[in-house]
């Protein structure tokens, strides 16, 4: 059984269409993206997925069952971090994950997932004293605490600064080691390259592309970028589909290779093009 089936998903706000016609499968174990412009329906397609939002139509099975009328045996199976979570801001960081554990069958220790989003130093502190990524790493455990199969992450490292999204990167990789599937909506790049098993570009409620952060928009069979200093140090570049023609031809010539360089589209390339194409 997959974990997400989505097919002909729609829903219309006044008229228009915020998601029209949107299919998708995400296998168990997976860790899949969703990437697309501002409004172009992700959240909506997402908490449609969570249970939080009607859909007008088409079929959804969400860990087997329909988010529209599952009971709470299955919410408790899966684990959300929203884009705007309410914090309860006068608990401390663990009173308030003891709190939420509480609602769950099989939950994790609330001082191991403390651990787990780097919070340690901040258990007895009020919420409401954290930093914004502090806050945002409170959700993330908020999250995970009920060992859900399935979780839902819509944004998760906004306000991170580096170093914490690296970890939180190794706890997603962790998570996914441990068979959890975890749907993931970004505005990052490099973080559902970093992280993504398979990857789908929305725009203007409908699935654009589809595909491994490598093959996405045709992306691994785009013409590579090859630029090198000639024997007598001018620069050339050449764009082809197989460099190692012109590689052999360069080695041949005695060219230094030092100066060589092989480019393919980055995945921000190839996403821009996708979502430009729609506009
Ligand atoms: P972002 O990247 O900004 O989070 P998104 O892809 O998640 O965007 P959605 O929030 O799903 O986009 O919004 C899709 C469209 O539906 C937008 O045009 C938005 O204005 C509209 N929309 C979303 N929620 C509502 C609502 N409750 N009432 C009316 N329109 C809505």
């Amino acid at each position: 059984m997959e974990a997400i089936e989505v097919t002909g998903l729609r829903k219309t706000y006044g008229g228009r269409d915020a998601v029209a016609g949107v299919d998708l499968v995400v296998a168990r174990g997976e860790i899949f993206s969703l990437l697309g412009p501002n409004g172009a329906g992700k959240t909506t397609t997402v908490e449609i997925l969570e249970g939080h939002r009607r859909r007008d139509g088409g079929d959804v099975r969400v860990l087997g069952e329909d988010p529209g009328t599952a009971g709470g045996a299955w919410r408790s199976r899966i684990g959300i971090v929203l884009q705007d979570a309410e914090d309860a801001a006068d608990l401390t960081v663990h009173e308030m994950v003891r709190h939420v554990a509480g609602f769950y069958p099989d939950a994790r220790k609330p001082d191991e997932v403390i651990e787990l989003v780097g919070l340690t130093a901040k258990r007895t502190s009020k919420i409401r004293t954290l930093s914004g990524g502090q806050r945002r790493r409170v959700d993330v455990a908020l999250g995970i605490v009920g060992r859900p199969e399935l979780l839902f992450l819509d944004e998760p490292t906004t306000g991170f600064d580096p170093e914490a999204r690296r970890r939180f990167w190794d706890l997603i990789r962790t998570l996914a080691g441990d068979g959890t599937t975890i749907l993931l909506t970004t505005h990052y790049l490099d973080e559902a390259e970093a992280l993504a098993d398979r990857l789908a570009v929305v725009a203007a409620g409908k699935i654009v592309a589809t595909g491994t952060p490598a093959t996405l928009g045709g992306r691994a069979s785009a013409q590579a970028v090859v630029s090198w200093r000639d024997t007598g140090g001018t620069p050339r570049t050449e764009r082809v589909d197989d460099p190692a023609e012109l590689l052999g031809r360069l080695l041949a010539d005695g060219t230094d290779l030092t100066t060589l360089t092989v480019t393919r589209p980055t995945l921000e390339d190839t996403y821009l093009s996708l979502i430009g194409a729609t506009r």
